[in-house]
């Protein structure tokens, strides 16, 4: 065998894995199907600013030790995420805090605003919440989750808000501060440079391959390596034979404008039901951009179908359960590490991925 690892997918996932298998002595090769690194972090320059090629991408963690690691490979910035909601030309803070709630009600004081909510949620009558639409109305009540929710999430996911898990809307912190910081975590930032400098960074000295399609040249790509990392979608690794997992798709609208400044931050969320788009980024200020220029992007979201680029897994109670049945098939395949987004079929953040392929690491390396 030439190699050690074949790691299918320069992503997060991938290059996580390749670096530190490259690390502890291992023969590695990178292979992806597109013809760039980076999977969806994957950035790139217009205009002297860094696009966020396939959605907007803010890190951040509670976990020491991902921070530290991903700090070898970047230096990061003091960004931090506070999209503004716009409802029909009203504007609201996001995520859910006091400025949210005085737009919302005129309430002033934190026990003011927490008995708004008590009263809608009682007037609700919701004891245990048993989807996104319930969760959402005891965690904030009924005039936040018609307004800022429901539109929102139902043109995200393309399903009604009471066929969704619960835990969809559990991301989102609810509280009674004057704090506009959408994660409740102790480190956040973008990487200088974009995330592809540091993706890049991390697939240093290492054999990279683009263009190249696993699944289509399988055989031939299986025969150069002792062990597989495949971080492409499972169901299609095995032919879709139990069945699609269902997955969102987004697609994104790209516009250089010639003024310096669209809409004052990097994200706006279009939270009504009517406007097609659910947000749109302005990508110069997730690095705090001078440009003269400014680069838009209007999100669509969509059903994703055979060709397009999967994105959100849908983890419903009928994907969770089909995904069980492919990860049993997984388990058999003795050569092979299933990992990432769409290897476990997991709505990951990105320094869960991380965390997930250096626990993976210290499994397989012993390091
Ligand atoms: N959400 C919402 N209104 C918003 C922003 C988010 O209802 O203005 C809900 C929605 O259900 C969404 C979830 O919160 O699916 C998570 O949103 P987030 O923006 O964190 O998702 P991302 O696409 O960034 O992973």
């Amino acid at each position: 065998m030439k190699y050690d690892y074949l790691i299918v997918g320069a992503g997060l996932y991938g290059a996580v894995f390749a670096r530190e298998a490259e690390n502890a002595g291992k023969k590695v090769l990178v292979i992806d199907r597109r013809g760039h690194i980076a999977g969806n972090v994957y950035t790139e320059e217009i205009e002297g600013i860094n696009i966020h090629k396939y959605g907007a991408h803010i890190f951040h963690t509670n976990d020491k030790e991902v921070w530290q690691y991903v700090n070898q490979f970047a230096e990061f910035n003091r960004f931090t995420n506070s999209p503004v909601a716009n409802y029909r030309g009203e504007l609201y803070s996001l995520p859910f805090n006091m400025y949210t709630f005085n737009k919302m009600w005129g309430v002033v004081t934190p026990e003011e605003a927490a008995e708004k909510i008590e009263e809608q949620r009682r007037a609700a009558g919701i004891l245990e919440p048993k989807n996104l639409e319930e969760q959402a109305i005891s965690l904030v009540g009924t005039d936040i989750y018609e307004k800022l929710i429901k539109g929102y999430t139902e043109k995200q996911w393309g399903r009604p808000c009471r066929e969704l898990p619960a835990f969809i809307i559990k991301r989102l912190p609810v509280r009674l501060t004057f704090d506009n910081n959408y994660f409740n975590a102790l480190y956040q930032g973008i990487p200088r440079g974009g995330y592809t400098k540091m993706v890049s960074n991390m697939l240093e000295g290492i054999e990279v391959r683009l263009g190249v399609d696993y699944l289509e040249e399988k055989e031939e790509l299986d025969a150069l390596a002792d062990r597989i990392v495949y971080t492409g979608a499972i169901d299609a690794y095995f032919g879709y034979k139990l069945g699609v997992l269902e997955y969102r798709s987004v697609r994104f609208e790209t516009e250089v404008l010639d003024k310096p400044n669209f809409q004052g931050n990097a994200a706006v969320n279009y939270t009504d039901a009517e406007t097609p788009w659910t947000r749109i980024i302005e990508h110069k200020w997730f690095e705090f951009g001078t440009q003269p220029k400014t680069v838009i992007s209007r999100e669509y979201s969509s059903e994703w179908k055979a060709g397009d680029d999967p994105y959100y897994p849908v983890n419903d109670g009928k994907n969770t359960k089909l995904y069980e049945e492919y990860k049993k098939l997984s388990i058999s395949e003795e050569k092979v590490i299933f990992g990432g987004r769409l290897g476990e079929y997991r709505y990951y953040d990105m320094d869960a991925v991380i965390a997930s392929a250096l626990k993976m690491c210290r499994n397989e390396l012993g390091k």
